[in-house]
């Protein structure tokens, strides 16, 4: 019986397509930046998304990482929503390892910021103050895609008031994939972007983050203080070239599954389903119920993360088919008729 991994879209495993590219990939020293196959990358992603340079590193947490202590120095300060990934689920590393002050901001339930707020933890030029820096936004955040019209705010609030203006899109192209527009209509609102290889696009490992010539720069030499200086990287960037060749448009496979999946869940009592949104659906059950209802979905062959999040988030990916899904309802269905 194939597992169904629903905890989250980096469980997928390179295909044999994928992995035949990385086996062929030209490979160099990336640290003296002659990986033929990482260059091609690079450029690639950043003339797509419309910036003069990228930058490809082991994960997105140290893409988020360079990217933050690149716009910004010991002593700033980023906005940055309350419930990011970013703030939340990077281990603090631009406090850490940067000397970067988070300011927080509480989320609409969309994922925005909402901007009076962003304006009013702007903090005066004075000693008493971090010097609020950079604004840092996330799409999607939580499979939740920020509106074109507010990224296009966000964009111009940022220029008045003299931010630099960062995206963790880790999963840039499931926004993309939804809206209907090329990721660059995207991208175009940000001074920086990190998009991860590893989620839904499928590639084993990898991000890449994009900007000007002159931040890449700064968040070279950061990657390289960080330990992510590796080598002949080539064969993940061909996974990556991979991915981006063949896996972007299938996302909206991912969504309509997830919306499938959903629409499944929602009928069953005992299931509250909560939202759907691009490849994540979450839903609550009852708590007493859910060790029991784990056991239940091990045996069945299917696996959900319980405790991440308050409520159950499950994902699609390239790795869950129609019959997966399926499988999943009907799973679902027997425990709460039992
Ligand atoms: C996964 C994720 C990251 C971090 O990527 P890793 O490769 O796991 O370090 C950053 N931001 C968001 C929104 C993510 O989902």
């Amino acid at each position: 019986m194939d597992l169904i991994d629903l905890r989250s879209d980096t469980v997928t495993r390179p295909t044999p397509a994928m992995r035949a590219a990385m086996l062929d990939a030209a490979v160099g020293d990336d640290v003296y930046g002659e990986d033929p196959t990482v260059n091609a990358l690079q450029q690639r992603l950043a003339a797509d998304l419309g910036f003069e340079a990228g930058l490809f590193v082991p994960t997105g947490t140290q893409s988020n990482l360079v990217a933050l202590m690149s716009h910004c120095e010991r002593g700033d300060e980023y906005l940055v929503g309350a419930d990011a990934h970013t703030y939340k689920f990077e281990g603090g590393g631009a406090a850490v390892l940067g000397s970067i002050q988070p300011q927080p901001i509480p989320q609409d339930t969309d994922g925005s910021l909402p901007l009076d707020k962003v304006a009013a933890a702007i903090k005066p030029v004075d000693p008493h103050f971090a010097r609020t820096r950079l604004l840092a936004l996330e799409n999607t955040w939580h499979g939740r895609v920020l509106p074109l019209d507010y990224l296009k705010a966000a964009h111009d609030f940022a220029c008045e008031r003299s931010l630099a203006i960062h995206l963790d899109g880790a999963r840039l192209f499931n926004a993309a994939v939804a809206c209907g527009v090329p990721a660059r209509e995207i991208a175009k609102h940000f001074d920086s972007v990190s998009v991860c290889l590893s989620k839904g696009l499928g590639a084993p490992v990898g991000s890449v983050l994009v900007g000007s010539a002159a931040l890449i720069e700064k968040a070279r030499r950061w990657k390289k203080v960080a330990g992510g200086g590796w080598r002949q990287a080539g064969m993940l960037a061909a996974a990556a070239q991979y991915a981006l060749d063949h896996h972007v448009d299938r996302l909206a496979d991912d969504h309509a599954r997830a919306a499938a999946l959903a629409a499944g869940l929602g009928d069953i009592p005992g299931v509250k389903l909560l939202g759907q949104h691009t490849n994540m659906v979450f839903i609550d059950v009852p708590a007493d119920r859910l060790r029991e209802l784990d056991v239940h979905l091990r045996e069945a062959g299917i696996r959900i993360s319980i405790g991440y999040l308050p409520t159950l988030r499950l994902v699609t990916h390239l790795d869950v088919d129609d019959e997966g899904v399926a499988r999943t309802v009907v799973a679902f269905r027997t425990f709460f008729a039992g």
